[in-house]
């Protein structure tokens, strides 16, 4: 058991370093499956040697080899992360928390979502080239596999599973796209369809208590930073139009959904209990 979550951890840093190509290209629209990786810096080409997740980062020092310049550490960061939250996954099917088939499905989802996170803080952007694909793959892949946890609203009776996808998406995608009419501007068209992308994955029921908990989570966040802020501009309304320069929505989303999909029932217990 333990072996084969370390075998899941090392191919989860492998998909991290596939995913470092995506966070650099796409939001440049290049290709990521030509040419091969190469330093961002001198654009020599990275040897294969070089290319092993976290070691090559931590035996180069995080220096490119030909012109040693640095290498920023969110290489070493998503290869780490994508690698953990691979064997947090696995551990939980394991435990009996999901069976294989949606096991996948969330790899799958984590992965776009690790790849979104990154791009979002960087460029304020979310890419299409990622939540189009992922809305038609979310439809797709509730054909084959029945989606079943987190099973939170047990009093209400599952629907079939291309339906509870599709509803998904259009939750997903339907809240956010109202919000966004509504604030005029705050909330982005790339914020929409990943609601949208969210929704066709997980079905209508848990994409709904990932918008509630992205939003607490954002509001929560969003104060602090706001208090922290009034102690330099010494005005809320400066600091309150300001509000869209701190953080992207994106990253909430993301850590809302894997919060939901592996903790989905506990949180919805904490939620009853407070209110
Ligand atoms: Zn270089």
């Amino acid at each position: 058991m333990i072996l084969k979550t370390v075998f899941v951890f090392i191919f989860g840093t492998c998909v991290g370093s596939f995913l470092n190509v995506c966070i650099w290209r796409l939001p440049r629209n290049k290709s990521i499956i030509t040419p091969r990786s190469f330093c961002p810096h001198c654009q020599t080409s990275i040897k294969g040697y070089d290319n092993i997740p976290l070691i090559s980062y931590l035996a180069l020092k995080g220096r490119c080899r030909d012109c040693g310049k640095r290498i920023s550490p969110r290489y070493f960061i998503v290869e780490l992360l994508t690698g953990m939250i691979f064997a947090l996954f696995y551990f939980n099917y394991l435990l009996g928390n999901f069976p294989l088939g949606e096991l996948f499905l969330y790899l799958l989802l984590a992965s776009a979502l690790i790849a979104i996170t990154f791009i979002d803080f960087e460029h304020k952007m979310i890419p299409d080239r990622i939540t189009y694909p992922g809305i038609v793959i979310g439809l797709l892949a509730s054909l084959i596999i029945k989606h079943q946890a987190p099973f939170i609203l047990s009093h209400i009776p599952r629907v079939d599973s291309l339906i509870d996808s599709s509803l998904g998406l259009l939750a997903g995608g339907g809240i956010l796209w109202t919000i966004a009419i509504l604030s005029r501007g705050g909330m982005g068209g790339g914020d929409i369809k990943l609601g949208a992308m969210i929704g066709a994955f997980l079905g209508w029921q848990p994409t709904l208590l990932t918008l509630l908990l992205a939003f607490f989570a954002g509001a929560v966040v969003g104060i602090i930073l706001m208090l922290l802020k009034l102690f330099t501009s010494k005005s809320l309304k400066a600091a309150w139009r300001k509000r869209k320069e701190f953080i992207p929505f994106g990253p909430y989303l993301a850590l809302a959904t894997l919060a939901i999909i592996l903790k989905g029932q506990a949180i919805m217990g904490w939620y009853f209990r407070i209110f």
